[in-house]
This record gives C-alpha cells, sequence and structure tokens, in this order.
C-alpha cells in the first residue's frame, strides 16, 4: 500500500546533534545544542486533565502577561498546558484552522524564522507566507519591510511573532518599532499569534523579555502566545509548554478552551506531568521564583559577555566585515553572516557545529573556546 511514500529528509538541527555526538576530536565545540538541567521531583503516574495542570497553566499566563494584567483580572486570559513550544504552537493553529472565521486566511512568518513555523501551519493546512524580518545589509531589522506586508496583506491574516529572542536572527524591535507594528496589524485586523521559546534569556528579565505580548494585551489585542520552558528551564526532553489565550470575553475564552480541549484529547489526550510540576513548583514558591531569575539573568549576562568576547577576538584579529551586529544582537542565537559554505568548513576543517545559515548558539561558547572560534571564522572569512 505504502510503496509510493517517499523518504522525507531529516531534521537539519537533530540532524547537526548527531554529527557532533559522532564527532571524536576533543577540540570540537556544539554550537547547535544546550545543556539539560536536571530536577529531582517526586512522581505519580496519573493522567493529568485534558488541558494539563491547572498550577501550571495559571502560572504560565501570569508569567507572560503579568501579575497585573487587565486580561487575567477579567477573566478573559485562558490556557492549554502542551507538549512544550512545538505543541502550543501547533495546538493554536490546528484551532485556527478549525475556527478561524476567515476562510483560507493566510499564517505570516518571519522571513527567516524557525523552520517548525512553516511545517506546523501548512500541517493544518494554513497557508503560509513570508514577511520581511531580517535585513542582510544592515544586519538589523528590515521594519520598512515588515510594515509594508502587513499593509498589504488581505484583512484578518494572521501573523507569526517572536516577542523577544527571534530565532533565528538575534534581532528584536524596539518597543516603538512595536508599537508601528501593532498599529499596522490593528488597522487591518490581523490576528496576533506570538510564539516565545525565549523568556528570561534576552535581556535576563522575565517581565522585560514579555515586552512585546504585554504592550498588545495592554492595547485589547486578542492573540494566542505559545510558550516553551525548554531553553529557560533546561527542560527540552520533558515538553513543557503552555498555550495562551487572550480572549474578548470570558465566555468566548471558555469556548476556546472547550474546543481546544477537544483537539488535545485526539491528539495527546493529556499532556506529561513532570516538566509542568518542576515550572508550577518554580513559578509558584517567590523564593524559588527568585532564584530562576537570578540564574537566567546570569545566563544571559554571560551570553552578552560571550558576544563581548566573541567580537573583541574578531576586532583584534582584524577580520574583514564588520561584527558589530554580534553585540547588538539578543538572547541565545547570533547569525553570524557566515555562508553556507564556510559553514561547511567550520564543521569539516574546525570541528565547529553550527547550522548552514550561519546561525550559532551563544549557549555553546564559553571562555575556553570563544578565541578558537573567533579563529575559525577569521579563517573562513580570509579563505
Ligand atoms: N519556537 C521557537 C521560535 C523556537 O526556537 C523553539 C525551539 N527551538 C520552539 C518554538 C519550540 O521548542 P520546544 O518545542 O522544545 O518547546
Amino acid at each position: 500500500i505504502f510503496e509510493n511514500v517517499p523518504t522525507a529528509p531529516e531534521d537539519v538541527i537533530f540532524a547537526l546533534s548527531a554529527a557532533y555526538k559522532a564527532d571524536t576530536v576533543p577540540e570540537k565545540v556544539n554550537l547547535g545544542a544546550d545543556q539539560i538541567l536536571v530536577n529531582d521531583q517526586s512522581l505519580d503516574h496519573e493522567y493529568l486533565p485534558i488541558l494539563g495542570l491547572d498550577s501550571f497553566r495559571k502560572a504560565s499566563v501570569k508569567l507572560i502577561l503579568g501579575a497585573d494584567s487587565k486580561a487575567i483580572a477579567e477573566g478573559r486570559a485562558g490556557s492549554a498546558q502542551c507538549i512544550s513550544g512545538t505543541g502550543a504552537v501547533y495546538t493554536g493553529a490546528r484551532f485556527l484552522s478549525l475556527h478561524y472565521p476567515i476562510k483560507g486566511a493566510t499564517c505570516y512568518i518571519s522571513k527567516p524564522t524557525w523552520a517548525n513555523h512553516r511545517a506546523i501551519f501548512e500541517g493544518v493546512g494554513i497557508p503560509v507566507k513570508e514577511y520581511p524580518y531580517w535585513d542582510p545589509v544592515s544586519r538589523g531589522l528590515d521594519l520598512k519591510g515588515m510594515l509594508a506586508t502587513m499593509e498589504e496583506a488581505p484583512n484578518g491574516s494572521i501573523f507569526l511573532m517572536h516577542p523577544c529572542a527571534h530565532n533565528p536572527t538575534g534581532v528584536d524591535p524596539t518597543p516603538d518599532q512595536w508599537k508601528q507594528i501593532a498599529d499596522a496589524l490593528e488597522a487591518k485586523g490581523h490576528f496576533t499569534f506570538f510564539d516565545t521559546a525565549y523568556q528570561g534569556f534576552a535581556s535576563g528579565s522575565l517581565d522585560k523579555d514579555a515586552y512585546s505580548v504585554r504592550y498588545f494585551a495592554e492595547r485589547g489585542f486578542e492573540m494566542f502566545i505559545a510558550q516553551s520552558y525548554s531553553k529557560n528551564f533546561g527542560l527540552y526532553s520533558e515538553r513543557a509548554g503552555n498555550l495562551t489565550i487572550v480572549a474578548r470575553t470570558p465566555e468566548i475564552k471558555k469556548s476556546i478552551e472547550s474546543q481546544i480541549a477537544k483537539i488535545q484529547r485526539a491528539v495527546i489526550s493529556n499532556p506529561p506531568a513532570y516538566g509542568a510540576r518542576v515550572v508550577s513548583t518554580v513559578l509558584n514558591d517567590e523564593k524559588l521564583y527568585s532564584e530562576w531569575e537570578d540564574n537566567l539573568s546570569t545566563m544571559a549576562n554571560r551570553i552578552i559577555d560571550m558576544r563581548k568576547a566573541v567580537f573583541e577576538e574578531l576586532t583584534r584579529l582584524g577580520t574583514p566585515g564588520t561584527w558589530d551586529h554580534i553585540v547588538s544582537q539578543i538572547g541565545m542565537f547570533s547569525f553570524t553572516g557566515l555562508t553556507t559554505p564556510q559553514v561547511k568548513v567550520m564543521k569539516e576543517k574546525y570541528h565547529i557545529y553550527l547550522t548552514d545559515n550561519g546561525r550559532i548558539s551563544m549557549a555553546g561558547l564559553n571562555t575556553g573556546n570563544c578565541k578558537y572560534f573567533a579563529s575559525a571564522v577569521d579563517d573562513v572569512v580570509r579563505n
């Protein structure tokens, strides 16, 4: 029956991790992956409710919208615990494919973005187009292009955006630029879908990193926010995530949650408990929360220090080209500007693993390997 099913290509990110693991050279550097936090918690093995652990859901909504959120106070903010950020994007997308009132509406994603965005939306039958985001000349945000696409898109299109630490570029809009983006979306009645996988990683402050989402909520936007705890809790394999729903009224919120429960029941039945328990324990304990935020701030500052160290070393070496973007970009990722052939040399000659589009995970750099990395960049750029 299935003899005509073609073999799908391997996922490039997972293939990169496998290549790194298999490499036996001691100097190898993994700029693709991150380490996993271990947390011991006692477990039971009962099912969670279909929409997940209540204390986790409530705390997740509060984390992204803020303790003083109007949407929470007015009972308009709902949620569903999902299979991490990926599951939250999927669940929101699946809901839109069934219940979004504008049939055939297109979802616009940033160019570039995390590859799964296109796959998820197309997978649920929503057409996908791109809006300009990365300007290769300025190595910054193409705000003009982004706004123009929002203006030209048919009314009521869906716009998927990263609230902070944009993956893969590390380029985020400023508060003034967010205002212009919100104006453009509002004028055309577009639907906002935020995907946040790095809250706490950009500035080190959980509140600051939620700026865009809270600003949109304050302005009264109805929206979905997919949240991942893979990075900020190091819970990658535990699949802890949440879909926050900001609706116009408490009644609409309830209806959306009920439909999402129906979707969830048919796909995963109910979400996994362990990661949600870890997150809920920390988010609902003042002392643990502040310790966690300190840890995130240490992490964010370490990344900022590594950016400076790489920039200084490239400047010292006189590496051809401009490298200011390494320090101006935000969060875990940096779009180096290295080309695919240069990345190939990085891997083959220097055993440094990064994605073919030149994206590195700053978390993989440390004081012991950043000079090695900079000298390899210097070599591949010159040759
Ligand atoms: N969204 C973005 C933008 C991401 O970068 C990631 C992780 N790479 C995710 C969502 C989801 O990750 P996870 O499913 O592990 O939470």
